[in-house]
């Protein structure tokens, strides 16, 4: 391994050792074609004719009006598929594809992801498999149906609490046993190394993006920058270009669910007893779990937000300060949810309407012209059924 993938004392490979080749060989090939220029022209064309970048940079006129501030949203909402999650699957195909592998398998809990990594194995041409929980399988008919229609098969799985983690568990397990034909599509900044890397790397261009985008109409840098943060990948996404500027603040926006004290939330990084250091999944990080180190259940509105442990970056992040991490309630993200729809007419997905939310909450601290960049990492589609309960 060229590096170690430590983000300090996060981060890292907490791995069997069966998984080192194909870590390593990751990584070498991650190294080279990140300045590959038929590697990267190949991916631009993708991104620009098939996923349909660059995304705009919306001005919110009557939002901005209401809170008095100038709120931007980067729109990752109107990408194919509906989020940012096309950005690394089409990187990590077109990758798997450089490594000479037929065959992709991924993860999914609400099955977002699995979307994503079908629509890229259909475009690509790889042989895909989607590991999902049989209790999700259940709750997300018709993201199955998506993922069966676009080639993938999706592969149940019974153990545990038969939901995201035990997908994941699941897996690793098969990559371990078929690494020399298959390339493990890992959803969010999170794993072990060179995942989070390698999909910031695929994420980064969110940022690229926006810096540019907002030097074109304002011709300054924005005063903050806001994201949610399930695993993490949309956020850093977003506030990677700008992690050098220190005028600028950045904001990640974890899931408050029922609230922090009711224990039923997807918080990390809130102060209480349940967010440590832990290792998951191959990384070391923070993790929600008892004091017995087992990992606690998790709750959010938005199913995106709903894991147990945080990109190792981001505990770095909050741990230098550089980045200010905080939570939104379901209750709150509701009222934003409505409010985006009514004021912009723009359904926010209910992971993105978390981020709202905190602007809305902190707009009594903002100044008339602060400029606030959101990252609307999806398009609320996929939760209109789940709201049709809850909106009246
Ligand atoms: C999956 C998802 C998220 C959470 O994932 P991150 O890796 O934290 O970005 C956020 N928003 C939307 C719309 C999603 O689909």
């Amino acid at each position: 391994m060229k590096s170690l993938g430590k983000f300090d004392e996060f981060g890292g490979i907490f791995v069997p050792e069966t998984l080192m080749p194909a870590l390593e060989e990751l990584e070498e090939t991650l190294l080279k074609l990140k300045t590959d220029k038929k590697f990267n022209s190949e991916l631009m064309q993708l991104l620009e004719k098939y996923a349909g970048r660059p995304t705009p940079l919306t001005f919110c006129e009557n939002l901005s009006r209401k809170l008095c501030c100038k709120i931007y949203l980067k729109r990752e909402d109107l990408l194919h598929t509906g989020a940012h999650k096309i950005n690394n699957a089409l990187g990590q195909a077109l990758l798997a594809k450089y490594l000479g592998k037929k065959r992709l398998i991924a993860e999914t809990g609400a099955g977002q992801h699995g979307v994503a990594v079908a629509t890229a194995g259909a475009k690509l041409d790889l042989q895909t498999e989607i590991y999902m929980g049989s209790k999700d399988i259940e709750r997300q008919k018709l993201n199955v149906l998506r993922m069966k229609l676009l080639g993938a098969s999706v592969k149940p799985v019974n153990s545990g609490s038969k939901t995201l983690k035990d997908a994941i568990n699941e897996a690793l397990r098969d990559w371990t046993a078929n690494v020399n034909t298959t390339h493990y599509l890992l959803g969010s900044v999170l794993g072990p190394h060179p995942y989070p890397s390698m999909i910031k790397f695929f994420q980064s261009i969110i940022g690229k993006e926006t810096k540019k985008q907002i030097l074109e109409v304002e011709n300054r840098q924005p005063d903050l920058i806001v994201a949610c943060v399930g695993g993490g990948s949309n956020a850093i996404g977003i506030f990677d270009e700008f992690i050098k500027d220190k005028t600028v603040r950045l904001i990640g926006v974890e899931a408050g669910g029922a609230g922090i004290k009711s224990g039923s939330h997807a918080s990390r990084f809130s102060d209480n007893l349940l967010g440590r250091v832990g290792i998951i999944h191959g990384t070391k990080t923070y993790v929600l779990q008892d004091k017995f180190g087992q990992i606690s259940n998790t709750y959010s509105i938005a199913a995106g937000l709903d894991y147990c442990a945080v990109g190792p970056e981001h505990s770095l992040l909050r741990q230098s300060k550089r980045v200010t991490y905080t939570y939104a309630t379901d209750k709150e993200t509701i009222e934003a949810f409505k409010a985006l729809s009514k004021e912009e007419g723009i359904i926010p997905a209910l992971e993105s309407a978390h981020a709202v939310a905190y602007v809305i909450k902190a707009a009594k601290t903002l100044k008339k012209d602060d400029i606030i960049v959101i990252n609307l990492s999806g398009r609320g589609d996929k939760d209109l059924d789940q709201m049709e309960h809850i909106i009246k």
